[in-house]
C-alpha cells in the first residue's frame, strides 16, 4: 500500500509535523487503529478510513501520515472549510466480523471530539459507517446521504483534464484524444465515460477483467495487459487506481505528454515529480484532480445543495488551469507550486 519505511516510528511522526497521531487498541475485539490529524487551521480535519493489512505498524503509521497530509492540501486547494486527517485500521478488511471492528473504531473516533471526521476509504463501506455511527456523530458517507462519491470525483477529474489539455495544447475540446486509464473501478470507469461522450479514444487496463470487458463494450475501448498500460502511445495518462505509480520503472515507458487522474498519492517520491518536469511532461498534482471526492462531503457535511456542489466540482477546471499556469510563469513544477499553495493557505489560517 505504501512504501515500508526503516525509521523509527516517533521519528515519522516527529518529522510529518502533525498535530496529533494516536494510536487506540481494543484487545476484546482486536481492534488495532491510527488517527492521524495533519491540520485543523481550516477546519475539523475529514478523511476517510482505510481497513488494510499492513505489513507492520510502520507501514501503517506512514500511510497515516501521508494521506492526512494530503488531505490537508486537498481540502485547503479546493477552498473547504475542513483540515486533513485519516484513520487506518490494521487488519483483514475481507473480515465478516464488522460491527465490534467499526463500533470500536466509533469509539476512538468519538473520543477526539469532532476534531476529526471520518467516512469510507479502501476496505470500508457505507454499511461499515452505520456501526461507526452508533459510537459517533462524527462520521459521514451514510447510506442514504452524500452517496457514492465516485461519479463527482470522476467529474473533477475530467475538467482537471480539460484544463491541462487546454495549458499543453491550445483548447480544452478532447475529442480525438487519446486517454490510456490504469484502473477502471469507480472512478475510472465513471472517468471513461465521460471521456466517450466528449469524443476521446479510450486505452484502459484493470488487475480485473470483467472490468475491462465492460469498458470494451461499452465504449469501444481498447484494452492494455496491466503491465502494458505507461507505454500505451496516448496523448494523456491516467491513473486511477493505486499510489505509487509515477516510478522509475514507470516514467522511462511513458509516451503520453499529460498525467491526470483520481489515484492518490501518484508520485512515488517527490523526485519523480521533478523528472517528469524536465522530461517536459505535465503532471496534474492528483489532489487537486481528485478533489471531487471531499468537495461530495460538503452536502452531507455542510448542507449544500446538488446544484451547489457540481457547480464547485466544475471549478476545478479554473482551479488547475490556473495551477498550471502559475507554475509556468514561474519556472517550477506544478506539484510543487500546489504544495506552496496549499501550505501559505494553511499558514495564513492557523494565523
Ligand atoms: P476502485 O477500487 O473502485 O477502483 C480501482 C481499480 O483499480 C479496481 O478496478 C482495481 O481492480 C484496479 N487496479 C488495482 N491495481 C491495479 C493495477 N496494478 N493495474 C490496473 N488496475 C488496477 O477505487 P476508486 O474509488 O476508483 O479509487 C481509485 C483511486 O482514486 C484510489 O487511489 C482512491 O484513493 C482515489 N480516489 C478515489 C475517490 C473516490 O471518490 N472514489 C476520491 C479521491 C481519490
Amino acid at each position: 500500500m505504501v512504501n515500508s519505511s526503516t525509521k523509527p516510528i516517533c521519528e515519522m511522526y516527529a518529522e510529518a509535523e502533525h498535530e496529533q497521531v494516536v494510536l487506540w487498541t481494543d484487545p476484546s475485539c482486536n481492534y488495532r487503529g491510527i488517527i492521524a490529524i495533519h491540520n485543523t487551521a481550516l477546519g475539523p480535519a475529514v478523511g476517510g478510513t482505510r481497513f488494510w493489512n499492513y505489513a507492520s505498524d510502520a507501514e501503517a503509521s506512514l500511510d497515516a501520515l501521508r494521506l492526512s497530509r494530503g488531505m490537508s492540501y486537498k481540502c485547503a486547494m479546493a477552498g473547504l472549510p475542513f483540515g486533513g486527517g485519516k484513520a487506518v485500521i490494521i487488519g483483514d478488511n475481507k473480515t465478516k466480523d464488522r460491527e465490534q471492528i467499526f463500533r470500536a473504531h466509533g469509539r476512538f473516533v468519538e473520543s477526539l471530539k469532532g476534531r476529526y471526521i471520518t467516512a469510507e476509504d479502501i476496505g470500508t463501506r457505507p454499511s461499515d459507517m452505520e456501526y461507526v455511527a452508533l459510537e459517533t456523530k462524527y462520521v459521514a458517507g451514510l447510506p442514504g446521504h452524500s452517496g457514492d462519491p465516485s461519479p463527482v470525483t470522476a467529474r473533477g477529474v475530467f475538467r482537471s483534464l480539460q484544463a491541462c489539455a487546454k495549458h499543453r495544447w491550445g483548447s480544452d475540446d478532447v475529442t480525438g484524444r487519446t486517454v490510456a486509464i490504469q484502473g477502471v473501478g469507480s472512478t475510472g470507469y465513471n472517468l471513461a465515460r465521460e471521456l466517450h461522450q466528449a469524443g476521446a479514444n479510450l486505452i484502459v487496463s484493470d488487475v480485473d477483467q470483467e472490468k475491462v470487458t465492460r469498458l470494451v463494450e461499452e465504449f469501444g475501448a481498447t484494452a492494455l495487459a496491466p503491465s502494458e498500460i505507461f507505454a500505451a502511445d496516448a496523448d494523456i495518462f491516467s491513473p486511477c487506481a493505486m499510489g505509487g505509480i509515477i516510478n522509475d520503472n514507470s516514467i522511462a515507458q511513458l509516451k503520453a505528454e499529460v498525467i491526470v487522474g483520481s489515484a492518490n498519492n501518484q508520485l512515488l517520491e517527490p523526485r519523480h515529480g521533478e523528472v517528469l518536469n524536465v522530461m517536459g511532461i505535465l503532471y496534474a498534482p492528483d489532489y487537486v484532480a481528485n478533489a471531487g471526492g471531499i468537495i461530495n462531503g460538503g452536502r452531507e457535511l455542510l448542507g449544500w445543495s446538488t446544484d451547489d456542489t457540481l457547480a464547485k466540482v466544475q471549478d476545478l477546471y479554473q482551479t488547475m488551469l490556473d495551477l498550471l499556469n502559475q507554475a509556468k510563469a514561474e519556472g517550477i513544477p506544478p506539484f510543487r507550486k500546489a504544495d506552496q499553495m496549499a501550505e501559505a493557505r494553511l499558514a495564513a489560517a492557523k494565523k
